[in-house]
């Protein structure tokens, strides 16, 4: 079997024409543009023979190529994107899965293999990532997300509606017993680009702490204070963002302050409060665990120096979500088989996915193709054609190592 990489690449281009516009792809979940997305796959499905499809009770579309066993083997990803964003983000996952299914569908198979479309994935209308394939995972909380609204004003279960979801009952979509989930992703970093490969396979996805830090000092005169007797709330959150930097580049991991308000925010005033958020992002709970240790001690200190209170929000957490060994080994298999590659790249994940659901309980691993300057969620998104068919038939080759290794007795 080998995945037709040239046809998944025409796809891709057929997919742009039909969702994107001179300001890129246009495929947010939930909107008439990734319903023509949705029907574009659902007439690809309907032309390849002895395969089902079906929707669950959380709109993710499923399709069916039945095996000789009850075992699955999933592939796929999300056709959804960010608005004005990238022609790959996730239809590369979408459509290597379906060539997967195109050439195998004709064989007899030992197993049962499935191809997912996901809702949702990338929460860019109602703020909420992963929301179809938590669902199905049993990690999403009803009540958590009910209040969401877009930027129109429209209620998420409003919009689940008309898409014929309830979100009261998405939960009782159920991941079938799966075998292994394999996953094709543009890496959406510089990192492939920068070592000269067109592949790798993926070991995990990085963990996150997100925080709301808020340093609160004293307003005054901006002539008349002296610099010794300032309180500077805008200081200390500038200060504590260099600390953050440093605790990341000091433990391997990442670290952005994402949003920063000052108040008064006057050219004449010294400002009284300033809040920043942190979001770092590592590999290990260890490296994880150190840089939060780093940058409350940081924040405590630049505090005491400046003058000023420091006080913690907590906005989210995730555990680093590692992914199955043995797949990770036949993911580096696969692409070094397609690249000569004797040691060929295993890179983590900075950005999350719907296989970080699946992996908290299923054998999972994804497969990264380059990303041209690392960019995504934008028009620029891009990767070499070269590139991309490397990935696609290390895709490909991985559905074969990974059937071979569940089927063998
Ligand atoms: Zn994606």
């Amino acid at each position: 079997m080998g995945v037709d990489a040239a046809r998944a690449v025409a796809g891709l281009k057929e997919l742009r024409r039909r969702t994107g516009n001179e300001d890129g792809a246009q495929r947010v979940a939930w909107t008439d543009t990734w319903i023509t997305a949705r029907d574009w796959l659902a007439d690809e499905l309907d032309g390849i023979d002895g395969v089902t499809v079906d929707r669950d009770e959380a709109g993710n579309t499923w399709a069916t190529a039945p095996g000789e066993s009850e075992r699955f083997v999933i592939v796929g990803g999300h056709l959804d994107s960010v608005p004005d964003g990238g022609w790959l983000d996730g239809t590369l996952n979408v459509v290597a899965g379906l060539e997967v299914l195109r050439a195998l569908a004709p064989e007899r198979r030992a197993l049962t293999l499935k191809l997912v479309d996901w809702a949702d994935e990338e929460g860019a209308r109602f703020g909420r990532s992963l929301l179809g394939s938590s669902a199905a995972a049993g990690t999403l909380d009803p009540d958590a997300v009910r209040q969401l609204k877009d930027n129109q004003g429209i209620a998420l279960p409003d919009a689940l509606k008309e898409n014929d979801v309830d979100l009261d009952t998405m939960g009782e979509a159920e991941l079938p017993d799966i075998a292994a989930y394999l996953e094709l992703h543009i890496e959406q970093g510089p990192r492939l680009e920068e070592a000269g490969k067109p592949a790798a396979a993926v070991i995990g996805c990085f963990g996150v702490e997100r925080h709301a830090i808020k340093f609160t000092g004293k307003a005054s005169h901006a002539g008349s204070t002296p610099m010794n007797l300032r309180h500077d709330a805008f200081l200390a959150a500038g200060r504590f963002g260099f600390a953050a930097r440093e605790s990341a580049i000091a433990r391997g991991g990442v670290a952005t302050i994402g949003t920063v308000t000052a108040e008064p925010g006057i050219p004449t005033i010294i400002n009284q409060v300033c809040e920043v958020t942190l979001d770092q992002r590592a590999f290990t709970p260890e490296q994880l665990r150190d840089m939060l240790a780093d940058v409350k001690r940081a924040a405590d200190e630049i505090a005491a120096d400046e003058g000023v209170e420091v006080e913690w929000t907590r906005i989210w957490q995730i555990d680093p979500i590692p992914f199955d060994e043995t797949l990770v080994d036949l993911a580096a298999q696969a692409v070094g088989e397609l690249t000569g590659d004797e040691d060929p790249p295993r890179l983590p994940s900075g950005a999350l996915h719907d296989a970080a659901e699946v992996a908290r309980r299923y054998p999972t691993v994804m497969v990264f193709s380059s990303s041209t300057d690392g960019v995504s969620h934008s028009p620029r998104e891009d990767t070499p054609e070269d590139d991309l068919r490397v990935a696609l038939r290390a895709y490909g080759r991985l559905y074969e190592l990974t059937a071979g290794m569940i089927s063998a007795p």
